[in-house]
C-alpha cells in the first residue's frame, strides 16, 4: 500500500471513530491492547484505565489493526508476560472461511462467509448451549472483520482453564477422539447426548435417505431406535459413514485462537485494516451480512485504478462486475475496501 493510501484510509477511519466508539471490553483497566499500523500487531503491553482513553488514541491514530488481550491482568502493560499476572482469561473461538473455488484467497464472497456464519450457529446451537450449558446471553459473537466470527464466552465457569483444558474442548468440538469403538460399546440412540447422539442421528438419516445402500435398512433402523448396532457395526460401510458424519458435523474451530489465553483479538467495533469493513458485534446473526453491514464509509464516488484481478463482489448492497486493471469511479465504500485489500491504488 503506498503512502498517499494509508493516508486516505487514516482519514477515513479517524472520522468514522469520531462518530463511533468501540465496544469496550469487560474490566478495560486489565486488558492489553495491541496496534497495527504496518502489521496486524506493531506494538503491544498497552493499558488504558478509562473507555475515554481508549477512544480519543482510536481518533488520533486511526491504526490499521485494533485488539485486546482474551486475558484479564493485573499490570496489563508490564513486560515480560509472566510480569502482567493473569487473573483469568475469556473463552473465545474463531471460525473462518479457506479455499473458495470461486475466487482466490484475496477475498471473500457471499458464499464463503455464509460458511462461516452457519458453522458459527452450528457451533452455538449445537455445542455450546446443549452440550456446554452455557446461556446464550453469555455468548456474543463478532464479525472478525475479515473471513468469519469471533465467538466470546462470558461465562465465570470457564474463564479459569488453563491451556491445557482449552485444548480438550477444542478437540471435542472438531471431533477429534470420538472413537467409533467406544460408540458401537456404547449403543447410543438418536435423541442420546452430544457427539454419540449426533453420529446415531446422521447414520440413521443416510440409512432412511438411501445414501447408505443395504437390503437391511428397517431392521437397522428398528435397531437404532433401540440402542442396538450389532450388525450395522459389523458392516463394511459402517466405518466410513461414522468418519464421514464426524468430519461433517465437526465445529471447524481454530485451535490456536482458542488454546492462547495471552491471545489478543480484534477488539469490537474496530476497522479491520486489510478490508476497511467494522468488526461489528452482530445482534442478529441469522439476518447479518458482513459485505452489507459492516462497511462504513459513504457512497461519495472515488476515482481508483484496479492493479490486477478483482472478482465479482456483492458489497453495500450494491452487485458489481469483476475489474481487471484499469480505472474506475466506485462508491467509496467499495473504493476503501479495494484500497485496504492492496487491490487498488488512488488516482
Ligand atoms: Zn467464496
Amino acid at each position: 500500500m503506498g503512502l498517499r493510501e494509508k493516508e486516505f484510509l487514516k482519514a477515513e477511519f479517524s472520522s468514522y471513530y469520531k462518530k463511533h466508539e468501540p465496544d469496550y471490553p469487560h474490566m478495560i483497566e486489565q486488558r492489553e491492547f495491541g496496534f497495527g499500523f504496518e502489521k496486524k500487531i506493531d506494538f503491544r503491553h498497552k493499558r488504558f484505565s478509562t473507555h475515554k482513553e481508549l477512544w480519543d488514541y482510536l481518533i488520533t491514530n486511526a491504526p490499521l489493526f485494533c485488539s485486546y488481550s482474551v486475558a484479564y491482568y493485573t499490570a496489563p502493560e508490564a513486560k515480560p508476560m509472566d510480569a502482567k499476572i493473569m487473573v483469568n482469561s475469556d473463552l473465545v473461538f474463531d471460525i473462518d472461511v479457506h479455499g473458495c473455488t470461486s475466487h482466490t484467497n484475496k477475498f471473500v464472497c457471499e458464499s464463503c462467509l455464509g460458511k462461516a456464519k452457519s458453522d458459527t450457529i452450528h457451533l452455538i446451537e449445537d455445542f455450546l448451549v446443549p452440550d456446554f450449558g452455557i446461556d446464550k446471553k453469555q455468548i456474543s459473537v463478532n464479525f472478525s472483520g475479515n473471513r468469519g466470527y469471533h465467538i466470546h464466552v462470558n461465562d465465570e465457569r470457564y474463564m479459569g482453564l488453563g491451556q491445557k483444558e482449552r485444548l480438550e474442548i477444542v478437540n471435542f468440538l472438531n471431533g477429534i477422539g470420538i472413537d467409533a469403538g467406544i460408540f458401537c460399546e456404547h449403543g447410543p440412540r438418536v435423541e442420546s447426548p452430544a457427539w454419540f447422539g449426533r453420529i446415531a442421528k446422521c447414520i440413521s438419516k443416510k440409512l432412511e435417505s438411501g445414501a447408505i445402500k443395504t437390503t437391511k435398512r428397517h431392521e437397522y433402523l428398528e435397531g437404532i431406535s433401540k440402542g442396538m448396532w450389532s450388525g450395522i457395526c459389523e458392516s463394511t460401510w459402517f466405518y466410513r459413514e461414522f468418519e464421514e458424519c464426524r468430519k461433517s458435523l465437526a465445529a471447524n474451530v481454530d485451535a490456536q485462537v482458542t488454546t492462547d489465553v495471552h491471545r489478543l483479538i480484534r477488539l469490537p467495533g474496530t476497522i479491520h485494516g486489510e478490508t476497511g469493513l467494522v468488526a461489528k458485534k452482530v445482534a442478529n446473526l441469522e439476518r447479518f451480512e458482513p459485505l452489507r453491514d459492516a462497511v462504513f464509509a459513504d457512497d461519495s464516488e472515488v476515482e481508483v485504478e484496479i492493479t490486477g484481478h478483482v472478482p465479482p463482489l456483492a458489497i453495500g448492497g450494491m452487485q458489481f462486475d469483476e475489474i481487471n486493471n484499469k480505472k474506475a469511479r466506485l462508491p467509496k465504500y467499495y473504493a476503501v475496501y479495494l484500497i485496504a485489500k492492496n487491490a487498488a491504488r488512488l488516482v
